[in-house]
């Protein structure tokens, strides 16, 4: 099974960042725009594992000691190969447990990239700009991160649907 570990995002600020991504699409024509209800925060992402790992994977997640904190879903900027997103400023907090998950996960043998960390929201993959129509001004929004999932990402019938099946509260 294909695993990641993200922030989940209250339902009213998934409807907040649609609006915003809608507001794009004029600016990014072309595109394979995200689902609303898929919008997440990854903090980790594990790929393909057997599921004989998955009791290691939640005890990764539940050594991790954090506090809910505060999350800032800012500028707009995109990746090579047309990733659309939104930045996310989850300050030291977010830096802290992201580190913390990263060290249990390999601790336990999981092998994660170690790419230097971006917090972000994807909008869009395969995004083309057109460079005529000027990026629209979006207002920051703000929330609160209280807990983190473990995902499973299918896709089924060409939709891309990720399934909770563990969640590791902040408190
Ligand atoms: P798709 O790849 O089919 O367009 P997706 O990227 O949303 O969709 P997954 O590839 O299963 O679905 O990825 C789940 C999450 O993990 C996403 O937030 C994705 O950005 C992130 N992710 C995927 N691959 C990596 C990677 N190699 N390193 C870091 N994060 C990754
Ligand atoms: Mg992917």
């Amino acid at each position: 099974m294909r695993l990641f570990i993200a922030v989940e995002l209250p339902a009213s600020v998934r409807a907040a960042i649609a609006q915003s991504a809608g507001r794009l699409r004029e600016a990014f024509p072309r595109g394979r725009f995200s689902r609303g209800e898929n919008y997440h925060l990854t903090l980790a992402f594990l790929g393909e594992t057997p599921e004989a790992r998955l009791s290691d994977v939640t005890a990764a997640m539940d050594c991790c000691r954090a506090q809910p904190f505060a999350l800032t879903v800012g500028a707009v900027g995109t990746f090579p190969g047309g990733v659309l997103w939104r930045a996310v400023d989850g300050g030291d907090d977010l830096t802290r447990l992201q580190r913390l998950l990263t060290a249990a996960l390999c601790g336990r043998g999981f092998r994660l990239e170690q790419r230097g960390y971006k917090p972000h929201l994807t909008l869009a993959r395969e995004a083309v700009r057109d460079p005529r129509v000027p990026l629209p001004d979006l207002p920051p929004l703000t929330c609160t991160a209280d807990h983190m999932t473990l995902f499973r990402s299918d896709r089924i019938d060409g939709k891309l649907v990720y399934t909770p099946l563990h969640r590791t509260k902040f408190a």
